[in-house]
This record gives structure tokens, sequence and C-alpha cells, in this order.
């Protein structure tokens, strides 16, 4: 009858609108699970460092007060917890920046030689001080478009990376080249590597692979989060893969031209 096609069409229709609202509700879902698993996450990374930073303040007013020298040790441990935190409070405003949508790109014409080389000039002498080497290989010359800060900051979290995961004499490689219009960045070293049931999870905030978490490497799982955040943004790609015989392999690869307008919110040359 016709009441029964007009009930079972009823009846389809709030069947259909109640997928159609799962289905749009679900990424909301997601995102709501993930913010809170951020916070808390955060939460616990600050809280460490502030309890440190507490017991050794505590310690220290407890002592009597005798020369500077002898608590030199305990003032340079809490100053280790000062600074792990200010990075982190870096990095985590970096990415509720980038969740928010205000981070603009500014590309400009870069000097790849220069702008490589500033960061050997710091980098250098950090491995060296660390009995590590540091090899560079830029196969560019000449100016590509893109943002030289940010990109900074991504080669600066692999190299941070490298080192850190690289015992003593080992040996961390950048190449940088260009190829079919991408700019590509490796940085290889000879360290711990990342297991294969890993890989995949690195560019995650908060993730560390069970023998960092362990180690006292002291890190916070946002760095390879930011990188990523970074070169998307340069709407590039980062990748990881085994180095040989042992070590990992980073690389970064972004579309670069060289003529005006090739990124969004391009500006004058530097
Ligand atoms: P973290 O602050 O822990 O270093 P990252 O996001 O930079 O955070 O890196 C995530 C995890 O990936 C690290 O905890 C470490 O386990 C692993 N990792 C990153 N870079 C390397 C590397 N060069 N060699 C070995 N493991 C690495």
């Amino acid at each position: 009858s016709l009441f029964m096609t007009l009930l079972l069409f009823w009846a389809l229709a709030i069947a259909i609108a109640y997928i159609l609202s799962r289905l749009s509700m679900k990424p909301i879902l997601v995102s709501w699970k993930k913010q809170r698993e951020f916070s808390a996450d955060a939460a616990h990374e600050l809280r460490t460092p502030i309890t440190v930073i507490q017991n050794q303040m505590e310690y220290l007013l407890t002592r009597p007060k005798k020369r500077i020298l002898d608590e030199a040790a305990s003032i340079s441990t809490t100053l280790d917890e000062v600074n792990q935190m200010q990075t982190l409070i870096k990095r985590l405003l970096m990415l509720s920046r980038g969740d928010a949508n205000i981070i603009q790109l500014q590309p400009k014409s870069v000097e790849i030689a220069d702008w490589a080389n500033r960061i050997f000039k710091i980098y250098q002498p950090l491995a060296e001080s660390q009995h590590k080497i540091l090899q560079k290989d830029v196969r560019v010359s000449g100016k590509v478009v893109f943002d030289p800060e940010l990109m900074r900051q991504a080669l600066v979290i692999l190299l941070d990376n490298a080192l850190k995961y690289t015992p003593t004499g080992g040996t961390i490689e950048v190449i940088i080249k260009r190829l079919h219009g991408r700019l590509l960045i490796s940085v290889s070293d000879t360290g711990s590597g990342i297991p294969d049931k890993d890989k995949g999870q690195v560019f995650e905030r908060f993730y560390r692979v069970d023998q960092s978490r362990n180690a006292k490497t002291g890190g916070n799982g946002l760095g390879l989060a930011i990188a990523k955040f970074i070169i998307q943004q340069h709407r590039g790609k980062i990748e990881v893969r085994d180095n040989y015989p042992h070590g990992a392999i980073f690389q970064i690869s972004i579309p670069v031209t060289r003529e005006r307008g090739a990124l969004k919110n391009h500006q004058p040359t530097e």
C-alpha cells in the first residue's frame, strides 16, 4: 500500500542520514581522541623535567652554604632539564601553531651552498667534540626557492637525531642534490638504525622507539613530527630507510623551482 511504501522510504531516509552522520562524525571523533592523547602526553613530558628541577632546587636549599663548585654538578643537571623543557615547549608551540594553521611559509630564493654552510659551521665542531665525523656533499649550485628558516629547523632535527643516536666514532653524512625539479636532502648515520616495525611510526607525535625510551638520550618524540610538518608545508616528503651495514638514512624531498610563485606566500628574494 501507499502507506507502507512511504514508511519504507522514511525508514530508508533515516538509515541513510544516520550512516552519513556517522561517517562525517568519524574524523571529528578521531581528532578529539588524538587531541586528548596529545594533551596527556604533553603534560606527562612536562611533568618529568619539572619534577627533577623541583628536587634539585629543594636539595640545593638544604645544603649548607659552601663553595659554588661543590654544587656545580647539581646545577648543571638542573640546567639540562630546563633546556630540555625549553625545547619541548618550543616544539609543542610549533605543533599547535601548525594545527591552528597559523604557520605561514615564507619562501625565499636561497643560495643553497651558503644555507648549508651556515648549518655546518655549527654542527661540524659539535660532531667533532663528540668524536663523530660529519661529512657534507652539496651537489647543488645556485638558488632554489624554499623557506630557509623552516627548512633549517627540519635539517637541524635530523642532524640532532643522527648525532644523538650514533655512538662515538660514527659517521654522519649529509647529501644535498637536485633531481627532476626536486631538492633532495639526505642525512645518513651509522647509529642504531630504526627497526622496520617502527619506521611507519617515528614521524608521529611522542613516538619513540623502545630502546631510546629506555636509554638516557633525552628526547620526547616530537622532532620528527615537526620535520614532517615542515616538509609537508613545502609539499614534500620525508622518509626513512636503512643505512648499510647499520644506521638510518632520513631523506627529505621537496619540489623546487628557480621561478617565482613556486610555493604559496612567495616573497621577494633575500
Ligand atoms: P626524539 O626527541 O625522541 O629523538 P624524534 O621525533 O626526533 O624524537 O624521533 C623519534 C624516535 O625515532 C626517537 O625517539 C628514536 O627512537 C628514533 N630515531 C630518530 N632518529 C633516529 C636515528 N637517526 N637513528 C636511530 N633512531 C632514530
